[in-house]
């Protein structure tokens, strides 16, 4: 992807600001690619710090009337919003699946995780009832209550172009916050639907907004007064960077990054079903999930020879093709650039001497030559030294490591830079306990390969994998999107007892 001036034929891709497409004025644009063919499909606008100062500033106008809407109206819109993702479901799957090349079916699924977040949304005049103390001192009473921040941002990574957007800005937008979106550029185009779609289900003008763009557009964000809080998902390096330079200017800050998530497969596991498991979980999406698997941990030697021929043949079986096939199993990469990557993390892998059982980089599908494809590729002997250990590929690559018991299985993995997801596969529930227990990871598996939290708890990973003290939607979203306040008020009859300088205390 390279920015380039405004000069090419392809349809612009606006922003979306106080209600209405807005075009870009930074006169930067990016392109955009349908990865099954690999032509260029549009141009994406990249705002500057004028486009970013117009969207927040029409959030920060719509704040005043949008934070005083009682919650139940808000929780209205959220019904409305959830009814129209439903009826427009398939319009907006086609168009996640265009731009980022997952199948269609998959983009369903990912559409759908969203919703529960608007589901969970819907529950707002709940999710802010306060506390209420009575008497804490003689006629005095406290009560607590949590208020919106006022601007909030998100930024957010192109392989859920729905769903992790949709992780943010319906529990923001119930807590009374207004929001500006800065999704990823490479698929953009899925943001404008669902702005058009808050509209239409009566969310009033600048509450959300849309800005696209690169580090220029997220580092005006970041600088911009008016923003209050930032959101972010994406890779670790930038997560650190957005979470580091958010504190610096007194912002509130969640910023998700990468991952390496290991699945422990312990002697007893039934391993024809770990083996399917295992099947989507790495090569999903193809292997562009956060919570994908992309390390098998096999404990002991047996058990790693029968998961190996297992998975081999059904890694060569593995139905690629283009993101409409309704039967494919995976679509291609988001771009070349991306797909070029993760080539070269199997060029590594063979180099620093690890078994590559099955080969991806051949792949080619009949009629979509240009499109970027890569088969699926399975590693085995991987150690904890190789940069295909170490490092995250985001691509359908499956390493397989062998150690010899459980405690090795948990010391390998929590000494791993990040702590995202992680599984284990086993019929022993002491080890399933031990394991749980002491697994340095945010989000922990038990015979279930993908435990992504349903909406109304949160998601979120340790170590390397967050920045900051929330995870995102369910409870802890609320938190973040919302300030506490505690008032103690008195009423006293009208007489004066004289000024009393003590600290005030319980007589
Ligand atoms: P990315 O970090 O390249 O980009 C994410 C966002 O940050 C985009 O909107 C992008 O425009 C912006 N950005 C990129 N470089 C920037 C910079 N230098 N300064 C400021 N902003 C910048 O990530 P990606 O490639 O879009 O997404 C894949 C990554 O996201 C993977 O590492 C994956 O693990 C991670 N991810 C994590 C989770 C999670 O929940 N932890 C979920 C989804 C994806």
């Amino acid at each position: 992807m390279n920015a380039r001036p405004a000069a090419a034929l392809s349809p612009e891709i606006s922003h979306w600001i106080g209600g209405r497409r807005t075009p870009g004025r930074s006169g930067r644009f990016a392109d955009v690619y349908s990865p099954s063919s690999g032509q260029v499909s549009g141009r994406v606008a990249l705002a500057g710090e004028a486009e970013i100062d117009l969207a927040v500033r029409a959030a920060q106008d719509a704040f005043a009337s949008w934070s005083q809407v009682p919650p139940l109206q808000r929780a209205r819109v959220m019904f409305r919003f959830r009814q129209l993702l439903l009826d427009n479901t398939d319009r907006i799957a086609a168009q996640i699946a265009s731009e980022h090349g997952k199948v269609i079916a998959d983009a369903r699924g990912e559409l759908t995780r969203g919703m529960e977040v608007v589901e969970f949304a819907t529950g707002i005049p709940q999710l802010l009832k306060g506390e209420h103390s009575e008497n804490v001192g003689k006629e005095v009473d406290s009560y607590s209550l949590r208020q919106p921040l006022g601007v909030v941002a998100g930024v957010t990574p192109f392989n859920f172009p729905a769903m992790v957007p949709l992780w943010m800005f319906p529990v923001a937008i119930a807590c009374g916050n207004c929001f500006v979106l800065k999704p990823s550029e490479r698929d953009p185009s899925t943001s404008l639907l669902l702005a058009e779609l808050l509209k239409e289900a009566g969310l009033p003008d600048g509450v959300f907004n849309v800005v696209h763009g690169d580090k220029a557009a997220v580092d005006a964000l970041l600088d911009h007064e008016l923003v209050r809080a930032i959101s972010f998902v994406g890779s670790t390096p930038v997560a650190r960077y957005i979470y580091s330079r958010a504190c610096e200017h007194g912002k509130r800050a969640q910023a998700l990054g990468g991952a390496k998530n290991h699945m422990v497969v312990m002697p007893d596991a039934d391993l024809d079903q770990t083996a399917d498991a295992l099947m989507g979980a790495a090569f999903g999406s193809a292997g562009e999930r956060c919570m994908a698997i992309s390390v098998v941990v096999a404990v002991g030697e047996r058990t790693a020879d029968a998961l190996a021929e297992r998975l081999a043949p059904q890694v060569r079986a593995l139905r690629i093709s283009h993101s409409m096939d309704e039967k494919a199993d995976m679509g291609p990469l988001v771009t070349a650039a991306h797909r070029a990557r993760v080539v070269g993390y199997i060029d590594s892998g063979v180099a620093e001497g690890a078994q590559l059982l099955v080969d991806g980089r051949g792949f080619a599908l009949p009629g979509h030559e240009h499109g970027f494809f890569l088969g699926g590729s399975l590693f085995d002997h991987v150690t904890p030294a190789m940069k295909i250990y170490r490092e995250e590929i985001f691509g359908p690559v499956l390493s397989m490591v062998r150690v010899a018991d459980l405690p090795s299985a948990i010391d390998l993995l929590n000494r791993h830079e990040f702590g995202n997801g992680c599984a284990i596969f086993t019929r022993d529930g002491r080890s399933a306990r031990q394991f749980a227990n002491s697994i340095q990871v945010g989000m922990v598996g038990v015979n279930v390969p993908i435990p992504v939290p349903m909406a109304f708890h949160s998601f979120g990973g340790w170590k390397a994998s967050l920045f900051g003290d929330h995870h995102v939607h369910g409870p802890e979203g609320v938190r973040f999107y919302t300030r506490q306040k505690t008032i103690t008020s008195r009423w006293p009859a009208p007489t004066s007892g004289g000024a009393d300088f003590m600290m005030p205390t319980m007589k």
